[in-house]
C-alpha cells in the first residue's frame, strides 16, 4: 500500500499539482491519465522521492524506494554500455542477482550490443526489462506504451497481469486513455495538477466518452 496525503507541488511560482489524495493497495494496477504537461510525471518523481512536496506519502514499507520500480518516461543510459551491462548495473544496485538473462530477456533484445545502438522503442523495453528484473514490490511505470511495438505492448500487458496476480503494486501513466483500459482496475484523470475520484472498470467507457466529447470541444476547423 501507498498512500499519498495533501501533496502539493510547485515549481518557482507555477503550481504543478494541487492537493493530491490517492492510496494504491497491492494487487491492483492503477491508471493515471492525463495530457501532455498534466502532472503525471512529477507526481511520479514525487512518489519516488526525486522531488521535494509539500504533503505526505507512506507506506507500510520500511524501505519503499528501495522496494520501487521507476520506469521513467525518458530513461537513461550511460554511453558505450551493453544492454546486458545496464541490466546488470541496475539490478546490481539493489543487490539483486539475475540467473538466465538469456532467457529472461523476455523482448529478446540484442543484449550484447551498445545501447547506443537500440532504437528508442528497444530502449524502453529494456527499461522495463531491468526494472522487472530488479525484483521490486512497487511498480511506476510512466508512459510504458510510449514507442513500443504492438507485439511488446501485449507482452507487456500480460507482464502488468501478472505482477497484478502475484499481488505486487503497480502504477501506469499515459496520455491515451486506451492503452490503460485493458490493464488498469481504477483509473484517474488528472487535469492541470488535480486528479479526479477514482473511475472502476465498468465506468472506463464512461469517462473515454467524457474525456472524447471535452476534446473534441476544441475548434478543431480553425486549423483547416
Ligand atoms: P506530464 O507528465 O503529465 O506530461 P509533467 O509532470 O511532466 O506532465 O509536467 C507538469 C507541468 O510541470 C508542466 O507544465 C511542466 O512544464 C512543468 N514542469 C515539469 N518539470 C519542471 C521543472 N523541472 N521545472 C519547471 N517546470 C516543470
Amino acid at each position: 500500500m501507498i498512500e499519498i496525503i495533501n501533496l502539493s507541488k510547485s515549481y518557482g511560482s507555477k503550481q504543478v499539482l494541487s492537493n493530491i489524495n490517492i492510496r494504491f493497495d497491492s494487487g491492483k494496477i492503477y491508471g493515471i491519465v492525463g495530457e501532455n504537461g498534466a502532472g503525471k510525471t512529477t507526481l511520479f518523481r514525487c512518489l519516488a522521492e526525486l522531488e521535494v512536496y509539500d504533503g505526505r506519502i507512506q507506506s507500510d514499507e520500511q524501505n519503499l524506494k528501495g522496494k520501487l520500480g521507476f520506469l521513467t518516461s525518458e530513461p537513461y543510459y550511460l554511453p558505450k554500455i551493453t544492454g546486458e551491462e545496464h541490466i546488470y548495473l541496475l539490478t546490481d544496485a539493489r543487490k539483486v542477482k539475475v540467473d538466465n538473462l538469456t532467457e529472461r530477456n523476455i523482448f529478446q533484445l540484442p543484449l550484447k550490443e551498445y545501447v547506443s545502438n537500440y532504437s528508442t522503442g528497444m530502449k524502453k523495453k529494456l527499461a522495463i526489462t531491468a526494472v522487472l528484473l530488479q525484483k521490486n514490490e512497487y511498480f511506476i511505470f510512466d508512459e510504458p506504451f510510449n514507442g513500443i511495438d504492438l507485439e511488446s505492448s501485449i507482452i507487456f500487458s500480460a507482464i502488468l497481469k501478472k505482477l497484478k496476480d502475484l499481488g505486487k503494486t503497480v502504477i501506469i501513466s499515459s496520455h491515451i486513455f486506451s492503452t490503460l483500459k485493458d490493464s488498469c482496475d481504477y483509473i484517474y484523470k488528472i487535469e492541470e495538477g488535480t486528479l479526479s475520484p477514482p473511475f472502476a472498470k465498468e465506468s472506463f467507457d464512461e469517462l473515454e466518452d467524457e474525456m472524447r466529447q471535452k476534446i473534441l470541444m476544441k475548434d478543431i476547423g480553425k486549423i483547416l
